[in-house]
């Protein structure tokens, strides 16, 4: 019976296949957490899970590496590169402060850590008080640096050790920028078979990503059901009653991030972008799919690409470049839960925040989004240091440490939604964006 239900399964759309998965996985987890096979579904589910996003990780440098260099080669003028750059930079800085300034709004109107009662945060604080140490002592390591140090960390001293971190982006960025502007600068003919080989070496990297995405429902099966029944243990009621106590301030954040991708989002694709709001959705519904189910604008970058590629028409020349920039350094959805979090605790702890202090927020969980890496919970660690600006206590993240998976797959979604939506304002404002026929999206 199963061998038919796949079949059918493998003739629908990615997208379904992906929704399928989920919708599974998460059924699966909460059945398993009430029978007493949390344990077998970490021991032999959950792995798959991992085996995927190791896949995604796994072409994430090599894609970045070859893309930016085909990209910046094809660009063929450094004052194009310089135009491109610049305008992609503004756009995401841009894009980060609407996304700051309008979960402060939302924050200050709805008030939601003024419900919490002195006896819950007591209650959470104890709960949670490893973890937050924890998130302290790792922020504490950033922010023990000299002011330039974000500066210098770009810069590698040996590119083959960069090559061998997922966590160096932005020095391979920096490399592959080198190397492609190096390229464009020597004679045409000397550089022919360098960006031959470069082109062809891309077209294979594609190739793997299309057969890593042959396995996505099944991986984000596991890795849905992973999570369920860790959270939920063996008492699926104890997460449920968690997440209620929480559920005013996850509702405000979830209510900024859906005015992300609902309104300013499609505001942008639609105005500046000159495309309509679903045949955009529908170009990069299993990108957000993935980053939902792996809480990653990195492991997700692959398929940002491909689908901003092929579905929605923009050129790898702006692909290649704007998006893994993005992935690294733009995250609306991370800055607006900086700031919902951060008043949030402040108003949990009843401390008045002036309009300076708000104002400092949307500096530091600027800077602090840009810092962030495209990891999961990666948006809870600089979090620290936005509290600390702002003269929050830090131990008040405890408050927000149980839904933040919940809120960080979120909150990935809109990173990814956003880097897409800004690529496709550059490439549609540089002639570079055609799209395909209806059909073919
Ligand atoms: N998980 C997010 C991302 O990869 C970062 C974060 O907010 O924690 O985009």
């Amino acid at each position: 019976m199963l061998v038919p239900i796949w079949l059918h399964m493998r003739k629908l759309a990615l997208h379904w296949q992906i929704l399928i998965g989920m919708a599974l996985g998460v059924l699966w987890g909460f059945f398993a957490s009430s029978v007493g096979l949390v344990d077998a579904t970490i021991d032999w589910i959950k792995p798959f899970g991992t085996i995927f996003i190791n896949l995604l990780k796994l072409i994430a440098v090599p894609l970045v590496l070859v893309s930016l260099i085909t990209g910046v080669a094809s660009l063929s003028d450094i004052s194009r590169l310089s135009r491109i750059g610049s305008k992609t930079i503004g756009i995401y800085l841009m894009t980060t402060v609407i996304a700051v300034v309008l979960g402060l709004l939302l924050v200050n109107t709805f008030k939601p850590g003024n419900a919490f009662s002195a006896e819950k945060r007591e209650e959470f604080k104890e709960q949670f008080a490893a973890t937050t140490t924890q998130r302290s002592t790792d922020a504490a390591s950033v922010e023990q640096q000299g002011p330039l140090q974000p500066l210098i960390d770009i810069v590698p001293s040996n590119i083959f050790s960069s090559l061998t971190n997922n966590g160096a982006m932005l020095q391979v960025i920096f490399f592959a920028l080198l190397f492609g502007i190096a390229l464009i600068m020597i004679p045409p003919d000397k550089a022919a078979p360098v960006n031959a080989f470069f082109e062809g070496l891309n077209l294979i990297i594609l190739k793997i990503v299309d057969i890593i995405m042959l396995a996505a429902p099944y991986g984000v099966f596991a890795l849905l059901a992973g999570l369920v029944v860790e959270f939920a243990g063996d008492n699926p009621s104890s997460a449920v009653e968690l997440l209620l106590v929480l559920g005013y301030y996850c509702i405000v954040v979830l209510v900024g991030l859906a005015f992300m991708v609902f309104v300013v989002y499609p505001f942008l694709v639609k105005t500046v972008g000159k495309t309509k709001y679903g045949v955009f959705f529908k170009g990069m519904f299993p990108a957000q799919m993935l980053a939902f189910s792996t809480s990653s604008s990195a492991a997700t970058l692959p398929v940002t690409m491909e689908r901003c590629e092929k579905n929605l028409g923009i050129s790898r020349e702006i692909t290649s470049f704007v998006l893994p920039l993005g992935a690294t350094i733009n995250m609306d959805g991370t800055s607006l839960y900086q700031a919902v979090a951060a008043v949030f605790i402040a108003q949990a702890y009843g401390i008045d925040l002036d309009l300076s202090a708000q104002l400092g927020i949307v500096l530091t969980a600027t800077l602090a989004s840009i810092g962030a890496a495209a990891v999961p919970g990666a948006g809870v660690v600089m979090l620290v240091i936005v509290l600390q600006q702002a003269g929050i206590p830090i131990e008040g993240i405890a408050l927000i440490l149980a839904p933040d998976r919940l809120l960080d797959m979120c909150r990935t979604v809109v990173n990814v939604t956003g880097d897409a939506t800004v690529s496709m304002m550059v490439a549609q404002t540089e002639g570079q964006l055609h799209p395909p026929a209806a059909t073919d999206v």
